[in-house]
């Protein structure tokens, strides 16, 4: 059962020479002005999750999903990164290749904050690519609001998001494993642990013996397989986090 207190009970984690895995979700945008997915409750906005965020939705409407991510990058525009963001790329400045940071998240605040190897495991808002593959993704901050403005590859294929949708495979699966099974420290910071396979990464680190900590406001639905969770926003908790 996890030790679950307000995250300022906590020491800081010593981390020197240690291998440290984060991963972090929605949550560690929440201060920054983007609406996580479960205070949205399943909805962003008008649109339901499965119409614009699925293989079927894309199938049965694709102007709708493209407005849908079209409306995210403009308010991509307007975020900026938080005191967690700006403290994860401080910890990748100490730590180097010690440090390997995983995000749900597809907004880009980690790399403006300054983290400059990001695993976006469900893609990036600011990226799109051909629906059939044929080339690789580009970064593009495009807005199509209609099906006319619906860009094409050279192959005839529709260009779409480069997110990753419910039921579709997520992204450096590979590199993530590896890096799981050679952690030392592995921290959750802001998600629900409701959607797999993220929400499994925990007990993959706990079985090499890692030590495993959540911050949120909350305990996850995955609470049970943390050591410590550490209560409290994002924002306020992470700077404290580690002494490198
Ligand atoms: P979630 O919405 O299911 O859970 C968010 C979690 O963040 C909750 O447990 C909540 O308690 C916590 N939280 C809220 N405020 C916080 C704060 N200030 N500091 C720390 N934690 C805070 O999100 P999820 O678990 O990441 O999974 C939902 C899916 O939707 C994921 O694929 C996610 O990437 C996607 N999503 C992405 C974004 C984004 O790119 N910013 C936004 C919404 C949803």
């Amino acid at each position: 059962m996890a030790h679950a207190a307000a995250y300022d009970d906590f020491a800081s984690l010593d981390v020197s020479g240690k291998r440290v895995f984060v991963l972090t979700g929605a949550g560690v945008s929440a201060e920054s002005g983007i609406r996580t997915f479960r205070d949205a409750g399943g909805l962003w906005g008008d649109y339901r999750v499965e119409e614009v965020a699925s293989p079927e939705g894309w199938a049965a409407d694709a102007a709708l999903v493209w407005r849908f991510y079209s409306e995210r990058r403009a308010k991509a525009g307007t975020v900026h990164p938080n005191a967690a963001h700006l403290a994860l790329a401080q910890f990748e400045e100490a730590l180097g290749d010690r440090l390997f940071l995983a995000t749900q998240n597809v907004d880009p605040l980690h790399e403006r904050a300054g983290s400059r190897r990001v695993v976006h495991m469900h893609g990036e808002l600011m990226k799109s690519r051909c629906e059939r593959d044929h080339a690789p993704p580009f970064e593009d901050s495009g807005l199509y609001m209609d099906a006319a403005s619906i860009p094409r590859c050279s192959c005839g294929a529709r260009i779409r998001p480069h997110i990753c949708w419910f039921g579709e495979m997520p992204f450096e699966m590979d590199s993530i494993g590896r890096a799981l099974s050679n952690c030392d420290v592995f921290v959750t910071i802001g998600s629900s642990g409701a959607v797999y396979p993220a929400a499994g990464f925990v007990q993959r680190a706990r079985s090499v013996g890692a030590k495993t900590i959540y911050i949120g406001p909350e305990q996850p639905d995955n609470a049970d397989a943390f050591d410590e969770c550490r209560l409290g926003k994002a924002g306020d908790a992470v700077p404290a986090l580690f002494r490198t």
